[in-house]
């Protein structure tokens, strides 16, 4: 095995007794104390799936695919983990077993074991401590805090694990092992139980790691009693079992973290000397806004797949919802979001007036025929009652098919993803896109991650940013098609945001003579959306539906 450097510190989060008890904000909450404590960190996520990235799985069953810069197609923490570090991540913070297993696959092709037999242990345990050790690296970081996926016991992630033992045997002082694990307290009995928690952490024992510091994430507080027994049968001291009762809002936890001195705690296992003193306030004062009760926005969300529960849907849509959080905070109200089923506006036209009651109208990325002339119709009833509307890649693309179908008269006009053989192939595929298809090569060869774009002055766009020049990140195949670029805007549509090269539409709005707000992007700016930088354009959004509110 190559060896680890010694004196960079890694933190491994564990789960224990189940899945979906909030390991990734805990991870995010770590990153944050440290971060408050002057030490430089990256943060990482270790999915143990097969799939190379996330880009190949359903948001509705995995959550949403979230994209870095880098053009890396990642799981839904990593945008949890950009949002409470407030920095970019590179594509070497996340992980899956496709991944490992597809460079040790690829290295065994060309010879690269020399003749060996190449198996599990060592090769792929190997890969995942060189690709950890690499990410840390790139990073420059003090301390790597990482995530393994799934559940302590599990079959797929007992590689990972066994990696961070490895790296502990070898640097004992340099590793730690959180382990959040969850306390049930049934109904029947209205008591918590430690005995979960107690059986995970001795099948983390019997991997031959030991867990440095517990987090009891359960409905309530841990009593003392209740540490004690912690304490005595998994073997860590009590004031190394921190308390994390269910809380109203994911960003109270670094808070509630930091209030029983967990990154005191963190500091002194790790060996390291605090560079600052922290300070929480700003965040503090953004974190308040979840629970101050003010006025609110009332925004609607139209798409698909809305008849699966709000439960899934918060998850496809994380980034969108936390975008409008932060700046319906920063604007001093409470966003009130609704889910709207374009499929509705379909079936039942007349319910399209439902729309009248919201401040602001979203209609988000997406892929594919369901709804889509239910989107349009919403898109149409934004622009004609003058409700500020935002569409966020596909809600970009079918606002420049709805203004060409009834503003400049291209009838028939759609994007080739539907209708291949539309009079008017408003929204198109770029030739090298097209090859790909044919390949079949759909994982990762979308358009994606972060690309420059120019802002044309005096737009909507430019008055947000207050920039000539941003970067954006995009997940997409189609594009405004060039060939109609002219006819669109002689009928009043301006395209605010273009590639450098004046190739790619990247914003398309309407004049706020014309309308107070009817904007939307090519790219996904939720995905840059952070707590204390709130995104320009969803500050521009909201700021127009409070204002049309009024
Ligand atoms: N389906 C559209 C495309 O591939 C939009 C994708 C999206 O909204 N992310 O171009």
């Amino acid at each position: 095995m190559k060896r680890v450097r010694a004196g960079h510190k890694y933190v491994f989060v564990v789960g224990g007794v189940m899945s979906a008890v909030g390991k990734g904000i805990a991870t995010a909450s770590i990153g944050k104390l440290l971060t408050a404590r002057g030490l430089s960190v990256n943060l990482v996520k270790i999915d143990p799936y097969l799939n190379v990235d996330a880009g190949t799985m359903n948001p509705i069953e995995h959550g949403e695919v979230f994209v870095l810069d880098s053009g890396l197609e990642t799981d839904q923490d990593m945008g949890n983990y950009e949002r409470f570090l407030g920095r970019d991540l590179g594509p070497d913070d996340y992980m899956t077993s496709g991944m490992v297993y597809q460079s040790v696959i690829a290295r065994e092709r060309n010879l690269g074991y020399g003749g060996k037999c190449v198996e599990a242990i060592p090769h792929v345990r190997d890969e995942i401590v060189n690709r950890l050790k690499h990410a840390a690296k790139r990073a420059g970081s003090d301390v790597s805090v990482v995530e393994v996926g799934g559940t302590v016991g599990d079959f797929q992630n007992a590689l990972f694990i066994d990696a961070a033992r490895v790296m502990h045997l070898e640097h004992p002082s340099d590793i730690l092992f959180v382990m959040v694990s969850y306390l049930p307290v049934p109904g029947t009995i209205g008591e918590m139980k430690t005995k979960p928690t107690q059986t995970a952490v001795r099948e983390l024992n019997s991997y031959g790691v030991q867990p440095d510091i517990i987090i009891a994430r359960s409905t309530h507080t841990l009593d003392k009693k209740r540490k004690e027994k912690l304490s005595i049968s998994c073997n860590v001291q009590p004031d190394r079992i921190i308390s994390a009762p269910d809380v109203d809002s994911i960003y109270d936890v670094p808070l509630n973290f930091e209030r029983d001195k967990l990154s005191e705690l963190l500091m002194d296992l790790l060996g390291k000397k605090p560079k600052q003193t922290p300070d929480f306030s700003e965040w503090k004062h953004f974190a308040d806004h979840a629970h101050n009760g003010r006025s609110t926005v009332k925004i609607g969300i139209v798409g698909k797949y809305f008849d699966t529960g709000d439960f899934v849907l918060s998850d496809a849509y994380l980034s969108v919802i936390e975008a409008i959080k932060f700046s319906a905070y920063a604007h001093g109200v409470k966003p009130e979001i609704s889910w709207l089923n374009a499929k509705n506006y379909e079936s039942t036209p007349a319910s399209i007036a439902e729309l009248k009651e919201y401040d602001g109208i979203i209609v988000p990325g997406g892929f594919g025929e369901t709804g889509i002339e239910g989107k349009i119709a919403a898109i149409k009833y934004a622009r004609e009652h003058k409700i500020p509307y935002f569409g966020l890649c596909y809600g970009m693309q079918l606002m420049t098919i709805e203004f060409a179908r009834n503003v400049a008269g291209l009838k028939g006009a759609h994007t080739t993803e539907i209708d291949p053989n539309t009079p008017h192939p408003i929204i198109a595929i770029l030739p090298e896109q097209k090859a790909k298809l044919a390949r079949k090569a759909y994982g990762g060869t979308m358009r994606l991650g972060a690309y420059p774009c120019d802002l044309v002055q005096g737009t909507i766009a430019s008055d947000a940013y207050e920039k000539k020049a941003i970067s954006e990140r995009h997940r997409h195949r189609y594009e405004v098609n060039p060939d109609y670029i002219e006819k669109l805007e002689a009928a009043g549509l301006v395209f605010s945001g273009r590639s450098p090269d004046s190739r790619l539409m990247e914003i398309a709005e309407l004049p706020k003579n014309v309308h107070p707000f009817m904007l939307g992007t090519q790219f996904h700016p939720e995905l840059k959306a952070r707590p204390l930088s709130p995104h320009p354009l969803f500050n521009a959004f909201i700021k127009a539906a409070i204002e049309s509110k009024k």
